[in-house]
């Protein structure tokens, strides 16, 4: 079977370091906040040039918490894409806050910042861009907007750590560093994932830095003393171990990642019926998914001729977030919404991680030629 990520084979060569800096941090007994931990925010901070890194539970606690931290309210309102992972919306429903969900363009699969201009209103108090895929938002797009407006620009990053955002004067900054708040997941399949759940928040704000890891840790800054509501959140002493082993080797990764989309390209290009990945000049894209359109009649038959041969493959998303059962009564939404709508019909993800090996790919895009009568 080719999987959509194959840890044996990405994590395969670094296997008995990370079993060591496992079994040290049992050997250390600190299973929560172990050195690691404040060792691997330290360092993940210079990674991506982010002054401070708190780490948590999740991704999804991330964007929890930093919209917990900039105050949100209920009744605020929260612009995000409404073709994307549930967390965002999510979390900000949780809050009290009310998701208002935009378009996204139907090349990148990113927030549209036209749309995002429809739905801006005083009650705005935050957007969250999702760098979907592995690709970074318009920053500048949505920096345009929020200036002058109070409006917090929060990144998903889940997806993204290690792309870079380019600006129009050519400078590039780390994906999840350009908003006043960035998020980020460790789930085992992202860029960098961990052998569990973990998270973190990304600011170059002392401030909210100080008020994020307080949120994080039951609102208390001191011990038993309770400045916030909080949250219990927090990544673990082996998890942070993990990562501290997997994150060097995370720009290698990213280099395969793109020299394999690179890859499929060049042996799909000829297939005029298939919309391969865009690559936008506002960002480095790091392909965490490499995601085509291809005919909406096709597509199904198209995943289970893959099955068939042994193939995974993946629709990420099957339907737009205003839509699904949760959110339809509680958010609001573009109403020229178009791509959002329509997509969900012919995204097809490929495999890729960082390791995916050429034959594999050739497998793959002959299985995809044949069904096309092509070779
Ligand atoms: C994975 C993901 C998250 C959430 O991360 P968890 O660690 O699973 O909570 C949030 N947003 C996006 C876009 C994701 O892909």
């Amino acid at each position: 079977m080719i999987k959509m990520v194959d840890l044996h084979k990405q994590d395969g060569c670094i296997r008995n370091d990370i079993d060591k800096a496992i079994a040290d941090a049992v050997d250390e007994c600190a299973f929560i906040k172990g050195t690691e931990v404040g060792t691997f925010e330290a360092e993940l901070a210079h990674y991506v040039n982010a002054k401070y890194c708190i780490s948590c539970g999740n991704g999804t606690d991330a964007i929890t918490l930093a919209l917990m931290a900039v105050g949100l309210r209920p009744g605020d309102e929260v612009i995000v894409p409404a073709f994307s992972f549930v967390a965002a919306a999510e979390a900000v429903a949780l809050l009290g806050g009310k998701p208002v969900f935009a378009d996204i363009d139907p090349r990148t699969f990113n927030i549209d910042c036209e749309s995002v201009e429809r739905v801006v209103s005083k009650r705005t108090k935050a957007i969250i861009p999702v760098h979907l895929f592995g690709q970074p938002c318009n920053m500048t797009g949505l920096m345009k907007i929020a200036s002058n407006t109070g409006i917090v620009l929060i990144e998903d990053n889940a997806q993204s750590l290690g792309a870079k955002c380019i600006f129009p004067d050519g400078s590039k900054q780390f994906a999840g560093t350009v908003g006043t708040i960035g998020c980020t997941s460790f789930f085992p399949s992202k860029i960098l994932g961990c052998y569990g759940d973990g998270g973190a928040v990304f600011t170059d704000s002392r401030e909210l830095a100080e008020k994020i890891k307080a949120l994080a840790s039951h609102g208390q800054s001191i011990k038993y003393r309770h400045e916030y509501i909080g949250l219990n959140s927090r990544l673990d002493t082996v998890q942070a171990a993990v990562l501290r082993v997997k994150l060097p080797h995370v720009d290698k990764w990213i280099f395969h990642r793109r020299r394999a989309a690179a890859n499929y390209n060049d042996m799909l290009s000829d297939l005029e019926m298939i919309g391969l990945p865009h690559e936008d000049s506002v960002g480095i894209h790091v392909y965490h998914q490499y995601t085509l359109t291809v005919p909406e009649d096709d597509r199904d038959k198209l995943r289970r001729r893959l099955l068939e041969n042994g193939i995974e493959s993946m629709v990420y998303y099957s339907e737009a977030l205003h839509t699904q059962p949760a959110y339809s009564g509680v958010c609001s939404y573009d109403k020229e919404m178009l791509n959002a709508v329509r997509l969900p019909a012919s995204v097809l993800s490929l495999p890729i991680y960082g390791n995916i090996s050429d034959i594999d790919q050739e497998v793959i895009v002959d299985t995809i030629r044949k069904f096309y009568k092509h070779n």
